[in-house]
């Protein structure tokens, strides 16, 4: 470690017994850098969002959810009859699917579109991983 820091003082304060909690004091240091690049909290858990690219907006204001926190809404939200089963369809939309055979996944028939996300909207947060990718590159 040839860092550079403000922790000088302090170092001389712990003295040389106490080495190892200095490398920890490190550790937090590179977990603060890394939280705020992922400071996307999901609308509906409060939870960060550790992989935007797979997140969908919310329907209230847009902002970024886990998908699994989207899923579970549309759930609560839908009456499903006996086979159906919602699923993600892309750009922003769910559908309510039904399959006459249960285990047989591959069959089955869109019985209603669930248009989620609004297709005019330009989310910001979305172009931020666009963003990200093309630098990359
Ligand atoms: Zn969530």
């Amino acid at each position: 470690m040839d860092r550079k820091h403000s922790y000088t003082n302090r170092n001389k304060w712990y003295g040389k017994n106490n080495s190892h909690k200095n490398s920890n004091q490190n550790k937090n240091e590179e977990s603060q850098v890394k939280s705020h690049f992922s400071s996307h909290i999901c609308e509906y858990c409060n939870q960060p969002i550790e992989e935007l690219s797979s997140a969908i907006a919310a329907k209230e204001n847009g902002n970024p959810a886990h998908f699994d926190c989207v899923l579970a809404k549309i759930n609560a939200s839908e009456k499903l009859a006996e086979n159906e089963k919602i699923t993600y369809i892309g750009q922003g939309r769910f559908a309510v699917v039904y399959f006459e055979n249960p285990h047989d996944l591959r069959h089955f028939t869109i019985r209603r579109v669930i248009e989620w996300e609004n297709r005019e909207t330009t989310y910001e947060w979305r172009s931020e991983i666009a963003n990200v990718y093309s630098q990359v590159k």
